[in-house]
């Protein structure tokens, strides 16, 4: 066997490391790092003030309920993101999501690691809970970035993960071409628990990759809080604005 690390050095040899998100060549600094110094510094951080349910970033603003936070139904305690869903970090999800780039799990992790551990200090956290896909998407992409996200937290973390207590049992239409109220109607009774002593008296983080108008993780929220769960908060990668 050889050393790891004439391994590596062969293999970046005949496959030149590039950042996955921008294809461009890693300089020297940037080798053990998954994605390049450039990547990684166009990532814009969500940063408090927020919206306290849903974490909208007010810049320069003060901390207050959002109009979507005081006019809808939350389910959820509350949500936090790491970033704005946009440029390379919309990128860097869509290449792990859609092309299967797992390293990039680890660029993914490292952004959630700390708003997770700011969750922790915030409220009770006995479980993590992926949101589910629906079968048959999930035999199409073959994963759910989810679970992939869920397991490296939990991984990094030590908190324990449930991957079938939630499931999504009817297929929806893309959401994106819908409006708002029409997603949360198209979503009623999609989601339901299958081991609710998985969940039961627990506070449950529930985990996705993006947030958009939080109808999705709502509906989830609602499903979990039936089937017992004393809390829910909702972590995800980006925030779509
Ligand atoms: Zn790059
Ligand atoms: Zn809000």
């Amino acid at each position: 066997m050889w050393p790891a690390r004439t391994l590596h050095r062969f293999l970046d040899l005949i496959f030149p490391p590039v950042c996955p998100v921008c294809q461009s060549l890693f300089d020297g600094q940037g080798k053990d790092r998954v994605i390049c110094t450039a990547c990684r510094k166009a990532i814009r951080f969500v940063h408090p003030p927020l919206c306290p349910r849903c974490g909208l970033p007010y810049p320069g603003g003060k901390a207050h309920l959002c109009a979507a936070c005081l006019k809808e139904r939350r389910y959820f305690a509350l949500h936090r993101t790491c970033a704005l869903y946009e440029g390379t970090l919309r990128e860097a999800i869509h290449r792990f999501k859609y092309q299967g780039v797992f390293p990039l799990k680890q660029v993914l992790g490292d952004l959630l690691e700390p708003v997770l551990k700011g969750m922790r200090r915030e409220l009770r956290v006995d479980v993590l809970v992926p949101v589910p896909l629906h079968i048959r998407r999930l035999r199409e992409r073959g994963f759910n970035q989810a679970l992939l996200l869920v397991k490296e937290l939990s991984r990094r973390t030590g908190i324990p993960y449930q991957e079938r207590a939630l499931a999504k049992i009817k297929e929806t239409p893309v959401q994106i071409s819908l409006k708002k109220r029409e997603r949360a109607k198209n979503l009623k009774g999609v989601f339901q628990v299958k081991d609710e002593e998985a969940i039961k008296g627990k506070g449950v983080v529930l985990v996705d990759d993006v947030y958009t108008t939080g109808a999705t993780v709502n509906e989830c929220s609602r499903a979990l809080l039936k089937a017992g769960a004393k809390q829910v908060a909702v972590l995800t990668v980006a925030r779509a604005l």
